[in-house]
């Protein structure tokens, strides 16, 4: 890559985040400066690198998604994710939000049901030396045991009910994002773990793949 190619990512990544996420409410500085840092083009396929910044979610192949650059800051701000944070991502697709959420946290393991994603995201974080993330391929709605309890869950597609295993794999007073809804479109619910049961509030409408697999959509 040339140098003017990076230094014009560079300024497409502040644009995208002084006007499309600053500029639309997201006020948490630790998801600013993630997002500031982190290089987006590297999470897309190549055909597809004129539109990293774009404010849109851009297909990463198999029928899938990278999300919308806001609705990544939007989830992630809810998680209010502390620097001594382990988390578990479900659906860790190009690996993008995962190194997001890597700049802020201690560690994130993040579960890709699509085996070749898996692969692809792995190569990307380690080619940019994010060595806090573990990719794991696998139905991610049965959590990921080995690693449990986690104090942040975020899933990035769209389950038809709150999976039980990821309310198991949750911390007490964790909190968890999801969206939730049919098929064709969800509610974002913001959750919180308090002895023992889950308080679920409701935030914004949002689009998101379906979440397959045990407790998720067949
Ligand atoms: N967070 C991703 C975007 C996710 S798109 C990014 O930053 O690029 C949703 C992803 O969830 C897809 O890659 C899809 O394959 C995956 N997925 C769907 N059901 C899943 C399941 N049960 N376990 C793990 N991943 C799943």
């Amino acid at each position: 890559m040339t140098r003017a190619s990076d230094e014009s990512f560079a300024a497409q990544r502040r644009r995208m985040v002084e006007h499309d996420l600053a500029g639309r409410g997201i006020r948490d500085q630790a998801v600013l400066t993630a997002m500031g840092t982190v290089p987006r083009e590297r999470f897309v396929p190549a055909d597809q690198q004129h539109a990293a910044y774009d404010d849109c979610a851009l297909p990463i192949g198999y029928g899938q998604t990278i999300s919308q650059p806001y609705m990544v800051a939007f989830m992630v701000e809810k998680l209010h994710i502390q620097p001594d944070n382990v988390v578990l991502e479900v659906g860790a697709g190009s690996g993008y939000q995962a190194a997001v959420m890597s700049r802020m946290c201690r560690h994130v393991y993040a579960v890709e049901i699509v085996e070749p994603l898996a692969e692809s995201a792995r190569r990307t974080l380690a080619a940019l030396g994010y060595d806090n993330v573990t990719i794991v391929c696998g139905d991610g709605t049965l959590g990921y045991p080995p690693s449990a309890p986690y104090d942040r869950i975020i899933v990035a597609a769209a389950a038809p009910t709150i999976p039980q295993p990821l309310i198991d794999q949750l911390a007490e007073g964790g909190r968890m994002v999801i969206p939730v809804g049919d098929r064709s479109i969800q509610r974002c619910q913001v959750c919180t773990k308090r002895d023992g049961k889950l308080q679920v509030s409701d935030s914004i409408g949002c689009v998101f793949v379906p979440l397959v697999g045990e407790h998720g959509w067949r």
